[in-house]
């Protein structure tokens, strides 16, 4: 018998001039980045929130608040590990997750190998078992005029008896 289970995750941070931009645990050069508690990576926020709501584990700020000094400048893959031995504990395992990044600067293209294998390596997913897309803000609203940036992404886990 299989359990099978999705989840969506979003997450949307602002963005501020001089500050690290991380995608994935990917340094992105820019001359913008996250504002956030955390290193602001809104990929993997957004990865962990889909993986808990699958489980039906609640959300990223409940296992992590943004008001614990612990998490503070605390490096988003850390979270992302956590939840990945959370779901493992309870007997889940990932099927496969896909995401979309909405960014309009930098453009993403040639760094999505990169933030896949991270991604990949981070939750010791297979080849092919994680997908990032890209698209621009159309150069409209937080997103398009480079306020922001937001991340939707939806998770399929299984639990096998
Ligand atoms: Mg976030």
């Amino acid at each position: 018998m299989t359990d099978i289970r999705i989840g969506l995750g979003t997450d949307l941070h602002r963005l501020g001039e001089g500050l690290p931009l991380f995608i994935g645990g990917v340094f992105v050069p820019h001359y913008k980045g996250c504002i956030g508690h955390s290193d602001g990576d809104a990929l993997i926020h957004a990865v962990c929130d889909a993986l808990l709501g699958a489980a039906g584990m609640r959300d990223i700020g409940y296992h992590f608040p943004d008001t614990s000094d612990e998490n503070k400048g605390r490096k988003s893959s850390e979270f992302l590990l956590g939840v990945v031995q959370m779901l493992k504990e309870a007997g889940y395992e990932i099927v496969n997750i896909d995401c979309t990044v909405h960014l309009q600067k930098p453009k993403l293209r040639d760094l999505i190998p990169e933030i896949v294998a991270n991604m990949s390596r981070l939750m010791q997913l297979e080849e092919g078992r994680f997908s990032l897309k890209a698209k621009t803000g159309e150069r409209i609203g937080a997103v398009g005029n480079e306020e922001a940036i937001e991340v939707v992404c939806a998770a399929l886990i299984e639990k096998i008896f």
